[in-house]
């Protein structure tokens, strides 16, 4: 998978650090400890490219990685980006805040953003500060892929009858796909990546 060649570019505690906007990018979001690292990890078949820091008062960081161009070297296919994940209780207010800016500030005005990854818990579901990003995101039109992920940890008929839910409370946000996901079970890892793939080159 062209995914599996991604390697590290930067990390920016700011918008303006990043790369002017160039080949397709595509997001990582989620709650922190959602399981949006391991997820990374194994799309991109790496064992620590990305790594969730949950140390309180940290700065937090986007981290962005490049996919090579297997025909232009020097050159990127596209970008992954990892955002800080939201929530972390740990966090204090103004911080929290702060965040919120640099996050929708991407979210909102990156144009080469080709589209949102969204890692959830299956177990939790739909949380508030999920349901407050997609409601906020539709608007864009960018697509977004949902990751259910930690779904080894639900047996199989309760797996389906969480994803179908959450599909159901997502359907009115525009282009929006739902799958069950495992980092460690590698459930939907097929799915995910010929998703992301064709964000970046359709
Ligand atoms: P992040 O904070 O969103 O980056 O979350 P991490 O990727 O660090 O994962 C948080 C915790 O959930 C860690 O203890 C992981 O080992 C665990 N975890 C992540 N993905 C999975 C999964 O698919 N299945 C299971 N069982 N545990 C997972």
């Amino acid at each position: 998978s062209l995914l599996h060649r991604a390697t590290f570019v930067i990390s920016a505690a700011r918008l303006d650090q990043l790369p002017p906007p160039g080949p397709p990018e595509v997001c990582f979001a989620g709650r922190s400890n959602a399981g949006k690292s391991s997820a990374i990890n194994v799309l991109t078949n790496q064992r620590r490219l990305a790594f969730s820091s949950k140390t309180p008062g940290r700065t937090r960081l986007i981290n962005m990685f490049g996919l090579p161009d297997p025909l232009a070297p020097g050159e990127w296919l596209g970008h992954l980006v990892d955002l800080p994940g939201y929530g972390y209780a740990a966090v204090n207010r103004n911080m929290q805040q702060e965040w919120d800016i640099v996050l929708g500030g991407y979210l909102r005005d990156r144009p080469s953003l080709a589209g949102v990854v969204l890692v959830m818990d299956i177990r939790r579901g739909v949380t508030d500060l999920d349901r407050r990003l997609s409601q906020w995101l539709a608007p864009s039109g960018r697509p977004v892929l949902v990751l259910l992920t930690k779904a080894d940890k639900l047996p199989y008929g309760q797996r389906m009858k969480a994803v179908a839910a959450v599909r159901k409370e997502l359907a009115t946000l525009g282009d929006l796909t739902a799958v069950p996901f495992s980092a460690t079970h590698r459930i939907g890892i097929e799915e995910a990546t010929a998703h992301i793939e064709n964000w970046i080159s359709p």
